[in-house]
């Protein structure tokens, strides 16, 4: 019998989690995401197709991974999402996606036919207006009628906000407030520096700002600390006798690189072995010359760095000239 493979990097962290990208195309335009005049979108020849995103899944399956999230741009837009949900339901694999939750109601059945059961939606405010100004589009209703339905199908369903200062770090407490009488898990993520996406440390809202905002409002004891899991990037909290929870994801002031297991393979067949790292691995020249990827796949992430991606000092992260030379969020996937 052969011995299972495992996707290990220098500092012995084991990579079993894959984020692929299906697509760089959104029906949402969120500023913190993606520059104002759009990003240029890769070749269609460029980008991998439903044939090559299953493939791809399946090498890295083989060495190991056993969770894959879609995530994009926005994965339910993607030609053939169909096809591509259904395929990878079959390997051996907990399989979740990112959604802005735009066109949930047309794929919730599917989802959860192939036994999907964590659903993450991105919704930053629960103001329509702002929601408009945030995302330069008008979806508001659409997406929350979709929270609601990923409900009433029985999804387990994490909000993800970015909080940022001056914009919507004022509702934190509206947002917590979701929770107590819908069952879904609010987590509030740090803005992250990213091309063209009018980045700034003072924008960005910490977990002491947050915990203040908290500690105005409710009394110490409401708060209760929930238990965190292995690799879990958030911090977990709830109010006592609230259906939902709250979580803090502090990418920027406190990251979570020592216990990181992540892959992110972009819609145009990139390896990306950190969120942040400047430096990505093609897969798909190799693949489609025939090459065998694994071992590129292996070289890769063999060569991460410690901490965002060779970011390892706050001065470095904080450093418009450095934390600005990658993608647009959009084209990396969150
Ligand atoms: N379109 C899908 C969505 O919005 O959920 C999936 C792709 S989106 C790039 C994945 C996640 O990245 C979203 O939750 C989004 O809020 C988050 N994101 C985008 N830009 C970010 C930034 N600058 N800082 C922190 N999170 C960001
Ligand atoms: Fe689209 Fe998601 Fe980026 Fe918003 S965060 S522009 S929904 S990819």
């Amino acid at each position: 019998m052969t011995e299972k493979q495992h996707i290990t990097d220098s500092f012995d962290r084991v990579h079993d989690y894959l984020r692929i990208s299906l697509t760089e195309r959104c029906n949402l335009r969120c500023f913190y995401c993606m520059p104002e005049e759009g990003i240029e979108l890769s070749e269609k020849s460029h980008v991998l197709s439903h044939e090559e995103v299953i493939y791809l899944a399946k090498e890295f399956v083989a060495l190991g991974v056993n969770k894959i999230r879609l995530t994009g741009g926005e994965p339910l837009v993607k030609k053939n999402v169909e096809k591509i949900i259904r395929e990878l339901a079959d390997l051996p694999i907990q399989l979740s996606i990112t959604t802005n939750g735009i066109l949930l109601d047309k794929y919730l059945p599917l989802l959860k036919e192939c036994g999907v059961k964590k659903l993450n939606i991105s919704l930053d405010t629960l103001d329509r207006e702002k929601f408009n100004y945030l995302t330069r589009r008008d979806y508001f209703d659409r997406v929350m009628a979709n929270i609601y339905q990923s409900l009433l199908h029985g999804f387990e369903v994490k909000i993800n906000a970015v909080l940022m200062t001056g914009v919507n770090e004022s509702e934190v407490v509206d947002f917590i407030e979701f929770t107590r009488n819908n069952p879904v898990s609010f987590r509030f993520i740090e803005f992250m520096p990213f091309d063209g996406n009018q980045w700034d440390t003072s924008k960005v809202v910490t977990f002491d700002h947050i915990f203040d905002q908290i500690g105005r409002h409710y009394q110490q004891d409401q708060v209760i600390k929930l238990e965190d899991k292995k690799h879990d990037t958030t911090k977990n909290y709830k109010i006592k006798g609230y259906q939902g929870s709250f979580g803090i994801i502090s990418t920027v002031t406190n990251p979570f690189c020592d216990s990181c297991n992540r892959i992110r393979l972009t819609a145009n067949g990139r390896i990306k072995n950190c969120l942040f790292s400047q430096t990505e691995t093609d897969l798909l020249t190799p693949l489609r010359a025939g090459e065998d990827v694994k071992p590129i796949i292996l070289q890769s992430v063999n060569h991460k760095a410690k901490a965002r991606g060779g970011m390892e000092h706050n001065e470095d992260f904080y450093n418009k000239e450095i934390n600005t030379k990658n993608r647009a969020m959009i084209s990396i996937g969150g």
